[in-house]
């Protein structure tokens, strides 16, 4: 029996695998990520700076760099098992077509109503907002994942969520804001003239189609402004990229099953929360010199943080209201091109992500999105599911790497996150298969520009 026929295509945990507790990965470093600032003062915000505007439990989760393990209250483990655990699956077919020696797994992330990773977080952030007796909370969503998993999670604990969704977004996709309203979100197109905020930025750009800092910017204004109300966020922050390390404590436990120790994860990064999860369990091995693992980071071409961003601290947000984060960024006004379809589009990166990239624990690469497209297609076709286009940064990478084992005859053993699927990102892939995808990529101008505005500290 070959070593092939020995391992499935599915490696499922049961049930009772289900990991109890989230690793906080900060806790073996020795670096820790940089605190949040406040904009006025320039202070580090502490406890009670953070409460008008995050669940207290979230904000201790924030602040803790040294807790290695939380306990994952039974209520949302009971959650998770609604849909977790989540398979890591042996693209078998994938390698096939390829003609490589690389083992190829994926962990899929995609098998539940909101289509991605992000209700992992959702689920956390709804619950703590109910065990602290809030009314409600408020986000902003791009694509719409985010808010569509959190409408997941605020109508399983009856909380109310007003969700500020990015008006090119709102218009072009209707199936995601509808999929939230079914979930009794309340969905408007950002900038709004509900805010100050937002009144200002329509007075200021007419006809604006929005971005995230914006609708970050008016989540927040009604978050602090409403009683009982709070602002939640479904990536970048310390608190998410906890939540997010059922992924990788997943993922471990499967390969431990079988002996499987992989020498790549790969992830893509928006913000990086899925990355951050994923990687989480493998990277405190890394850091307390257990093992080693290339840990590689894809990001678009055309919204590159990590490859050509500064490390710097910088405003989450439009209206800079949020505390500043020491990242690597492009600027808190840099708009990624309209052309640019595939997810991703955050200025920022997480604060753990940009520390452990600076100090050289993870490598990163940049991806236009033609060859994205083009790694999704070959991946739909030969492993059956329709990836998001955020994940298939993490395909592309993956391919290519396989494809160099093919060269050097190494059978390496390649893990990467399939973050979800891509139902509702069929324009985009309608541009891709009538060849009208075109690639972005902003010159050293467009960054300089949009990098000019960092605000000047440290
Ligand atoms: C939101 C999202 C991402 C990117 O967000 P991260 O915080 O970087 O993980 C990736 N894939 C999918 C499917 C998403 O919905």
């Amino acid at each position: 029996m070959s070593e092939n026929t020995k391992i499935p295509y599915k490696i499922y945990l049961s049930e009772n695998e289900i990991p109890t507790k989230w690793y906080n990965v900060r806790s073996d470093m020795k670096n820790k990520p940089a605190p949040l600032l406040n904009p006025g003062t320039g202070q580090p915000m502490g406890f009670e700076d953070l409460r008008p505007v995050f669940c207290d439990e979230l904000i201790k989760q924030e602040l803790d760099n040294d807790t290695a393990y939380f306990d994952i209250p039974q209520e949302i483990v009971d959650f998770y098992k609604m849909y977790r655990p989540s398979p890591l699956v042996r693209a078998y077919c994938l390698e096939k077509a390829l003609d490589t020696p690389a083992k190829i797994y994926y962990k899929f992330e995609g098998n539940n109503t909101s289509g991605s990773h992000k209700l992992n977080s959702a689920i956390a952030q709804a619950y703590y907002a109910k065990k602290q007796g809030l009314r409600g909370i408020t986000t902003e969503t791009g694509a719409g994942q985010w808010g569509t998993a959190l409408s997941m999670a605020s109508a399983y604990f009856g909380l109310d969520l007003k969700v500020f969704m990015v008006k090119v977004s709102y218009e072009q996709k209707p199936f995601r804001r509808e999929v939230m309203r079914t979930y009794g979100a309340s969905v408007t197109p950002s900038p709004s003239m509900d805010t100050n905020i937002g009144r200002k930025i329509n007075a200021e750009h007419p006809g604006t189609t929005g971005s995230l800092g914006c609708a970050i910017s008016e989540a927040v204004e009604v978050a602090t402004t409403n009683e009982g109300y709070r602002y939640v966020l479904g990536s970048v922050l310390n608190q998410v990229l906890l939540h997010q390390s059922i992924i990788g404590l997943e993922t471990k436990a499967a390969l431990d099953k079988y002996g499987i120790v992989p020498d790549m994860i790969i992830g893509c990064a928006g913000g990086g929360s899925n990355l951050g999860g994923l990687i989480g369990p493998f990277m405190g091995e890394k850091l307390r010199g257990e093992k080693d693992y290339r840990i590689i980071a894809v990001e678009p071409a055309s919204c590159p943080s990590f490859t050509r961003g500064k490390y710097a601290y910088d405003f989450c947000d439009t209206g800079m209201v949020c505390p500043l984060a020491k990242m690597y960024t492009l600027g808190s006004n840099f708009i990624p091109s309209a052309n640019h379809a595939g997810g991703l589009r955050y200025h920022g990166m997480s604060p753990v992500l940009s520390q452990l990239y600076a100090d050289g624990y993870m490598e990163a690469v940049a991806v236009e999105q033609t060859s994205v497209f083009e790694a999704a297609t070959q991946f739909a076709r030969t492993e059956g599911i329709l990836p998001a286009p955020e994940s298939s940064h993490a395909i592309r990478v993956a391919i290519d790497e396989a494809l160099k084992c093919k060269e050097t005859g190494e059978e390496k053993t390649i893990v990467f996150g399939l973050t979800g699927t891509g139902y509702f990102d069929l324009v985009a892939y309608q541009k891709y298969n009538d060849g009208e995808m075109t690639d972005y990529i902003p010159t050293d101008e467009d960054l300089a520009k949009s990098l000019d505005s960092l605000p000047k500290i440290g």
